[in-house]
């Protein structure tokens, strides 16, 4: 299997060079632009698995470049990289097609873990074919929007259930706050990542049979939960 292919658009000699290198190590093939004309042209008839994009750029800007690149079908995921971090740019930025963003600076942790979310959605295939899934005494029903525990139904709100059906989607992965708040909630909500921690207590509650001490939704210390089914 090739290594996955990334585009990196960013103007700063340093953060290009630290970030190839890094980037390199941990597996990827990197291609650089520096400026926005030729972050366009690359991005556009190139083959990426993700683009990493600065906003502030030589020649333009990485909103600009994201809308055009859509605009032109190119539906490699993109993660902005802005040293603005104001909602206004994040909200911008989602608007014109990027999937996700990343405020400088960052860890880079955070990055890689962001470019590993964005390569792995990418990759999940169109909605399983999964019209029914059962963990313990309980049963989803994904057709009917039903759950019920040792036969008895359980009032799941939609939200809930949007949630519930996430995580069944992606059992036994670990997933972030951040990444439920997106997927499940969507990035116009901008609900908090308290939200989260909120609905899957109700969750636990509702699913559980010791919501203290539970065996399907398990706590990520540091990260957010996993789905174990
Ligand atoms: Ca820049």
């Amino acid at each position: 299997m090739s290594p996955p292919r990334l585009l990196l658009v960013e103007d700063e000699p340093g953060l290009v060079m630290t970030l190839t290198d890094r980037l390199t190590a941990e597996g990827y093939d990197v291609e650089s632009a520096t400026d926005a004309p030729t972050a366009l042209e690359t991005a556009t008839t190139g083959k990426f698995d993700a683009i990493l994009l600065d906003v502030m750029l030589p020649g333009g800007n990485g909103f600009d470049i994201c809308r055009t690149v859509r605009q032109r079908g190119v539906q490699t995921p993109i993660l902005m990289l802005t040293a603005r971090g104001q909602v206004v740019d994040r909200v911008v930025g989602l608007k014109l097609g990027a999937d996700d963003y990343l405020v400088k600076p960052f860890e880079m942790a955070e990055l890689l873990a962001r470019i590993e979310a964005l390569l792995r959605r990418s990759a999940t295939p169109p909605q399983p074919a999964t019209e029914v899934a059962r963990f313990g005494d309980i049963t989803v029903d994904f057709r009917r929007a039903e759950v019920t525990k040792s036969g008895t139904l359980v009032e799941l709100s939609a939200r809930e259930f949007k949630l519930l059906r996430y995580f069944i989607d992606h059992a036994g992965a670990a997933l972030s706050r951040d990444e439920l708040l997106n997927e499940v909630w969507g990035y116009n909500a901008m609900p908090t990542t308290r939200t989260v921690d909120v609905h899957v207590a109700w969750l636990r509650q509702k699913l559980e049979d010791n919501p203290r001490h539970p065996q399907f939704i398990l706590t990520v210390h540091g990260l957010g939960y996993k789905f174990v089914g």
